[in-house]
């Protein structure tokens, strides 16, 4: 049974679009089918201040693979994108995050859904709020909309509608 799932990706280094686009081609196939996209956000960031800003956007897909097999695919992008796992929450060519996988809640060692940390992130919520403003949040039990409501005071600009 094919799950709807939401993607994060993130890039702050080298050609960051070119960045999003090439993992949207890599992560696009029969077994994960990107069903939406949301515009391209730039955003300041997170964490570690001294770093150049992200650009963030989110994917809708369809999928008909495992959690920890989504998972593998993921970081196989990450990795083909030249990502190096230097300092945490430092620069990257580009961050795939799994942020909802149909409405499972899963919690184990590598991997935790819904994603930890989204429902504090406006550079989530803001563009997942785009293409899915009413959903509910499996745990959290509000909408995205409810929730974006209550993230401010992050820098998330809206670069262009794709
Ligand atoms: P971050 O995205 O928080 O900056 P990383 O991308 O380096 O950090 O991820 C660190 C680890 O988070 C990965 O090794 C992965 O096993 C784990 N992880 C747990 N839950 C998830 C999830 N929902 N999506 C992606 N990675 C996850
Ligand atoms: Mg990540």
């Amino acid at each position: 049974m094919a799950k709807t799932v939401y993607l994060a990706l993130g890039s702050n280094l080298g050609d960051r679009a070119a960045n999003l686009g090439e993992a949207i081609r890599l992560l696009d196939g029969p077994e994960l089918r990107v069903t939406r996209r949301s515009s391209i956000y730039e955003t300041a960031p997170w964490g570690l201040a001294a770093q150049p800003w992200f650009l963030n956007m989110v994917l809708e897909a369809e999928t008909s693979l495992l959690p920890k097999v989504l998972l593998g695919r993921t970081q196989r992008v990450e990795a083909r994108l030249g990502r190096k796992r230097t300092v945490l929450n430092g620069p990257r060519t580009v961050d795939v995050d799994i942020l909802l996988y149909g409405r499972f809640v899963i919690e184990s060692e590598d991997l935790t859904i819904p994603h930890p940390r989204m429902c504090e992130r406006r550079f989530v919520l803001e563009p997942l709020a785009e293409i899915a403003p009413d959903l509910r949040h499996p745990t959290a039990g509000r909408t995205i909309r409810e929730l974006l409501a209550d993230v401010a005071g992050q820098t998330v600009n809206r670069l262009k509608e794709s």
